[in-house]
């Protein structure tokens, strides 16, 4: 069954002839049409381009020069803008928005001759924890679809989880793709900050975005991550020499490797049994020669409050643009103020709305010395006391959900939601590398291992990451569903 394989067992057998591209898109499009009912993945399913897309990556594989991820499905969280294919960031103000042009980290892959096959659903405009902010339906686990996948890139952990494509891309500004990597027991992988362009990205917080690869397993991931990443004049903030080695990957050893523990993410959050689950891997790695130290990083205690403030406010400012005129649709009213409020007082969602109030009380004069100003500087700590702890460690580890997915509609508490973040956060604030990767079950749901690293260590995660995935024996485990 392709479906259960890993992207680069298919790249083999695409290369041996075995199986056409075509064949391969094929079957992913006819699983995503049986099976998606049952998860809501997909907002866009784009059959005829793909299939348009697999007869020319076959040429290519015949021409026998290519790139391994050519003639492989790729499914694109639905922030990410693709011309000609509807991108609606799950928001009613931008249905049936279609692009005049393409991000580039997906063009890209459209340059190797990987398969752009659908659109995955997301919280609104990215802004989520759960996947049940989406315009469009919640997002279903296939651990247990009364559960939620975990948010915000929901539909793109879901994809590969539920295997309607072998390989998905998502972005994250405090934990979308590491968290919902988690809850659904695949690698989620967030680069440092710049290594991939966030042109084309439709930005929800700027200083914290970065797209990245999700995969059954991390040489999946960093074969995708390799694809997407490097300089791009498009993006202002694109990093020189930034593409992704992976020609070392498995060359890595756990003997000697130095991680630390902050005791402020493993804290009475943490639900017991993830603890466990996660005291049982770090034993794990241990016994392979790894050193594990406790260590303290306090400023992590304000980094829920610090992103809730700089989120918000960068939100607020990018999303100032779905106005009712450039984009979308439009509620027409008789004057221009009076159609521009209708458009976006009808069209945004609660959390979307909210966030924008925040964000514009926090900017707002009075008030930005106080909140935002400060929360610039909290980021700052963190991010030296980081960097700190990288002079004697190689990476900071924690679980990357202090839970395992919750059911769909169990967390009311908004505060309780938002603290969930707790652990993924901080990579964001310096724009460091990192990763979530299965490491066992609590409760029969997934529980994820994060590694997070200094800037520019992405290959030393990734090298370390297959080397640990290889420790925790199973890499990839199916959904008993499946
Ligand atoms: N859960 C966080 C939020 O709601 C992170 C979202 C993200 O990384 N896009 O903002």
């Amino acid at each position: 069954m392709l479906n259960q394989l890993t992207a680069a067992e298919i790249a083999a057998k695409l290369r041996a002839k075995e199986v056409s591209a075509r064949e391969v898109t094929q079957s992913f499009l006819d699983r995503i049409v049986k099976e998606d009912p049952h998860y809501n993945a997909f907002l866009t399913v784009n059959s005829d381009q793909a299939l348009a897309q697999a007869d020319q990556a076959q040429s290519k594989i015949d021409s026998g020069e290519h790139h391994p991820l050519c003639g492989i499905p790729i499914a694109l969280k639905d922030n990410l803008s693709t011309r000609n294919i509807k991108t609606t960031c799950a928001s009613r103000i931008l249905e049936n928005y279609v692009p005049p042009f393409t991000a580039t980290s997906v063009q890209k892959l459209d340059d190797i001759g990987a398969i752009s096959i659908g659109k995955t659903n997301l919280d609104e405009f990215a802004m989520g924890t759960t996947n049940e902010n989406s315009a469009f339906g919640s997002v279903h686990n296939p651990w247990d679809t009364e559960r939620a996948p975990g948010g915000s890139s929901g539909g793109s952990a879901v994809a590969v989880s539920a295997e309607l494509a072998p390989l998905s891309l998502g972005s994250d500004t405090g934990g979308s793709i590491r968290f919902p990597a988690a809850l659904c027991g695949v690698v989620g992988f967030k680069p440092t900050y710049g290594r991939v362009s966030r042109y084309g990205l439709v930005a929800f917080a700027s200083s914290l975005d970065q797209i990245g690869p999700f995969a059954k397993n991390v040489e999946d991931a960093a074969l995708l991550a390799n694809a997407i990443s490097g300089h791009d004049p498009l993006d202002s903030t694109s990093l020189k020499n930034s593409q992704i080695n992976t020609s070392d990957l498995k060359t890595g050893s756990l003997r000697g490797l130095r991680l630390g523990i902050p005791e402020e993410l493993f804290g009475p959050e943490i639900d017991p049994q993830v603890r466990e689950v996660f005291e049982l891997a770090c034993d794990n790695l241990a016994r392979e020669g790894a050193e594990i130290k406790r260590l303290s990083l306090p400023s992590i205690n304000y980094g829920v409050t610090t992103y809730y403030i700089i989120a918000p406010a960068e939100a607020s400012s990018n999303l100032a643009r779905f106005d009712g005129v450039r984009f979308g649709p439009r509620i027409e009213k008789e004057g221009h103020i009076e159609s521009f409020s209708a458009t976006r007082g009808e069209l945004f969602g609660p959390e979307v709305k909210l966030r924008i109030m925040v964000g514009t009380y926090a900017l707002s004069s009075g008030y930005y010395d106080a909140y935002y100003h400060r929360a610039q500087q909290v980021r700052g700590l963190m991010t030296a006391e980081f960097e700190r702890a990288y002079q004697d460690l190689d990476f900071i580890i924690s679980p990357t959900s202090p839970i395992v997915a919750p059911k769909l509609g169990g967390i009311t508490d908004q505060m309780a939601l938002k603290a969930l973040d707790l652990c993924t956060i901080p990579a964001n604030m310096g724009g460091f590398p990192s990763i979530s990767i299965p490491c066992g079950l609590a409760y029969d749901l997934p529980v994820g291992f994060q590694l997070t690293g200094p800037v520019m260590s992405d290959e030393k995660i990734l090298q370390a990451s297959y080397a640990i995935e290889q420790a925790f024996g199973r890499d990839y485990r199916r959904p008993p569903i499946l």
